[in-house]
């Protein structure tokens, strides 16, 4: 339920936006959840911080032309939306995916203000990308991509303006190819413009595996909170790219056993735990489908297609795909098979009646924007590094991104219980990530 004031700000974004379900979606999350902050804090609504940060600071959509191996010319449509930059720069990553459109940047880039702001570091939020389908297409094709992309996206970024970085279809092959044409174009070694970047050309430990080992860190918090940890449990991750491929390598270290993982053509069980080696030769290795992952690791393995991974029975579930995976169908699943706990590695993985069915059943939920926000948090360090010519122990990384991850735990519960709604992850990410921004803008003035 919203409040009324909301309510008529909502409506408005509904009008300037038309058709652009998923970001109405992200929008009215945040909304439902900010009410009480109003009440407390008369200044954002005199200073109408709320409509300002449901308009995106700045839009920019541009041509993509590129050439195949055959010769034939292709056209795409690239996206940058830089959304708020009250924190710092703009932040977020970039997602080539046939399914991007204005409506889902606006979604990611939405999210990614607050969750960017729950790590406490200096970053704003924005995300990009294209509807190019990396699918099936070669190096040199990818490489030719990325860099017409990059020729027109060149002029609107820079280590002080915006930093990309990878989402889906966007891994260390791409960062390499995007930032090597913006080196070409500008003639400047400004390592701190993307992030994500390969080891040998100023990446930094630990990014790789951050967004996974953070989310299992997560979700170990959210346990032991509850007197428990995932020792011996089974765990169901979808997906079985970077995000997935990381949460599963650090669950295992944690004591769990990952019992199933899919990708879009369908999901493998596998009752021992996932073969990581095995996975990783097959996803990112040879780009190969999960069939091949079961065809390879024999009889135990099993794979299942035009399904749903949800139905899998497991105590900790941990969406690691795309937005809106988990239905309220699937929620359902999940609950009656005894889950006792979500983490979200992607991004609005679940839609809002599972959300609803997960917190009506105590259901543990960690949403993304607290979840997943290891990721963009380790970027973050990678700008640090980056800026200060340096560059840390894969030891010393993964012990700060544990230690912002406990406490974006902490601020989300203590927040949430500052609210009067003890225990729900939601709310606490949404009003301690809105709150800081909300400060910051009324600093800055009218911006
Ligand atoms: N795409 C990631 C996210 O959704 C990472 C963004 C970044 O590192 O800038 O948070």
């Amino acid at each position: 339920m919203l409040h009324e004031r909301l309510s008529s700000i909502y409506e408005n974004v509904l009008r300037r936006n038309p058709g652009e379900i998923e970001f109405h979606q992200a929008v009215r999350e945040v909304l439902e959840s900010i009410g009480p902050v109003l009440g407390k804090h008369p200044e954002y609504a005199e200073s109408k911080i709320i409509e300002r940060i449901c308009e995106p600071e700045r839009q920019i959509i541009f041509r993509v032309p590129w050439e195949d191996d055959r010769g034939e010319v292709h056209i795409n449509r690239g996206f940058r939306v830089e959304f708020n930059s009250a924190l710092g720069p703009y932040k977020g990553g970039l997602r080539f995916h046939p399914s991007v459109y204005l409506g889902i940047v606006k979604f990611l880039g939405f999210e990614q203000i607050f969750k960017n702001s729950l790590t406490g570091l200096p970053i704003g939020g924005g995300k990009g990308g294209s509807d190019f389908d990396p699918k099936g297409r070669s190096e040199r094709e990818i490489m030719r991509f990325c860099q017409s992309f990059m020729t027109e996206l060149y002029r609107h970024i820079g280590e002080y303006t915006d930093v990309p970085a990878g989402d889906i279809g966007v891994g260390g092959r791409e960062v390499g190819y995007l930032f090597g044409q913006y080196k070409r174009i500008t003639n400047r070694y400004e390592s701190g413009v993307i992030t994500g970047k390969g080891l040998t050309y100023g990446g930094a430990q630990v990014r790789t595996e951050a967004t996974g080992y953070g989310c299992a860190f997560f979700v170990d918090e959210m346990l032991k909170a509850r007197g428990t940890s995932f020792e011996g449990k089974r765990v169901v991750v979808s997906g079985s790219g970077n995000v997935a491929v990381y949460t599963i390598e650090k669950i295992r270290q944690l004591g769990g056993v990952v019992v199933a993982c899919s990708d879009s053509s369908g999901y493998v069980v596998d009752e021992k735990g996932i073969d990581l080696d095995l996975l990783k030769q097959v996803k990112q290795v040879e780009r190969q489908r999960m069939n091949v992952y079961a065809e390879r690791r024999g009889s135990q393995a099993v794979f299942v297609s035009g399904r749903s991974i949800w139905e899998v029975p497991c105590e900790v579930a941990m969406p690691s795909a795309t937005q809106n995976e988990i239905t309220g169908r699937d929620a359902g699943l999940l609950v009656g098979n005894g889950c006792v706990a979500v983490g979200e590695g992607a991004n609005m993985p679940t839609n809002p009646e599972g959300i609803r069915v997960f917190q009506e059943a105590g259901v543990a939920f960690g949403p993304g924007k607290a979840a997943n926000a290891g990721g963009v948090a380790t970027s973050a360090l990678e700008m640090q590094q980056n800026a200060s010519r340096d560059s840390w122990t894969f030891e010393f990384s993964e012990n700060r991104l544990q230690q912002i991850m406990r406490d974006i735990h902490a601020r989300c519960l203590n927040t949430a219980d500052e609210y009067g709604m003890p225990g729900d992850y939601v709310a606490g990410a949404n009003i301690d990530g809105f709150k800081r921004v909300a400060d910051a803008m009324l600093s800055l003035g009218l911006i």
